[in-house]
């Protein structure tokens, strides 16, 4: 993969980035950004890493994860060259309301929008994870085992470590290479999967407990109340959404979880050529192809049909 030389220049010249990723981060935006502000940070530069939703706690593990920062409102007046990751519109980071000097976009989904100054996007790039290494090597500056292992989670993250269909040699080679730099990937297949609370677990428990299958398409959801009985968080239910697509028969699975003010998200996973992104787009969110989403207003029982519906257009 090749960095685009416009993006090299602007790293190169610019003094003061300001990094922000998607809500609700998951392991390729918070490793994504992690990386990049270390490398950033090694050849002089000054980082801000902002993320509207705070790191879950079994992300912790990841090295630098306290650079992210709760307080946009003070660091904009330092006016730092913005640098969105892992998502391409201002509305998925909580940062439309805001205006910036330059924008630097880097990710990796389907789907897109116009924003931003300059654009790297590459919808074939398996995680963003992946740009950011190649960007790193690109700018020369000396891969560390604390990147290395920001990435390595990363592209471990987003293809489902590595058993999805983006996991290519080239996502192998790399991995290694950041093995070599010093990613340990027992260690990190441990946090990422074998580190849950009992709390998380007992709220997955009731979570598929909401199953129903019609069709090919699987449905659970969370309500409010699931989370206030269990003493869990949104951070609790990552890679819920996965579980009912293990059923054979299921090309669809999907996560409905109660935002409030009657707002509903809905997590989409998808098997082989069925693409969840068209259907997310339908209700104005995306992502790729076998993971989307999006949020709806509505009763439980209409985000469920409209989704019934919308899905038979595309399985
Ligand atoms: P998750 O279901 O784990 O939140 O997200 C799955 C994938 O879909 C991720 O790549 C995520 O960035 C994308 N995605 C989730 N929700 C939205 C949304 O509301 N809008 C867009 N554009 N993408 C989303
Ligand atoms: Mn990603």
């Amino acid at each position: 993969m090749r960095t685009p030389k416009k993006v090299l220049s602007l790293l190169e010249h610019e003094d003061k980035f300001l990094i922000v990723t998607h809500i609700n981060p998951d392991g390729d935006a918070i490793g994504s950004a992690l990386a990049l502000s270390l490398a950033l940070e090694s050849m002089g530069k000054e980082t801000f890493v902002y993320d509207r939703d705070p790191v879950p706690r079994f992300y912790e593990f990841l090295p630098g994860h306290n650079r992210f920062r709760p307080d946009l409102k003070n660091i904009l007046p330092v006016d730092p060259m913005l640098i969105l990751l892992d998502c391409n519109s201002p509305a998925r980071a909580a940062i439309d309301e805001y205006d910036f000097r330059y924008s630097l976009v880097i990710d990796h989904h389907e789907t897109e929008t116009d924003f931003g100054d300059t654009r790297w996007i590459k919808q074939e790039a398996a995680a963003t994870g992946l740009m950011i290494y190649f960007l790193i090597k690109s700018l020369g500056v000396t891969m560390t085992k604390d990147m290395a292992v920001n990435l390595y989670t990363a592209i471990s993250v987003d293809t489902g470590t590595f058993r999805y269909s983006n996991t290519t040699a080239e996502v192998l080679r790399v991995s290694a290479d950041l093995i070599e730099s010093g990613a340990e990937p027992n260690r990190i297949a441990d946090y990422l999967y074998e580190t849950w609370d009992m709390k998380r677990f007992h709220l997955f428990v009731a979570t598929l407990n909401t199953l129903e299958i019609k069709d090919d398409m699987a449905m659970i959801h969370i309500t409010k109340e699931m989370f206030r009985k269990t003493g869990t968080r949104a951070e609790d239910t990552e890679n819920f959404a996965n579980f009912p697509r293990v059923i054979r028969s299921v090309k669809i699975s999907a996560l409905l979880r109660e935002l409030g003010n009657g707002e509903w998200k809905v997590s989409l996973r998808s098997r082989g050529d069925v693409n969840v992104a068209r259907v997310a787009e339908l209700f104005g969110g995306g992502g790729h192809r076998n993971a989307a989403g999006y949020k709806m207003r509505a009763e439980l029982g209409s985000v469920k049909e409209a989704l019934r519906k919308a899905s038979k257009k595309f399985s």
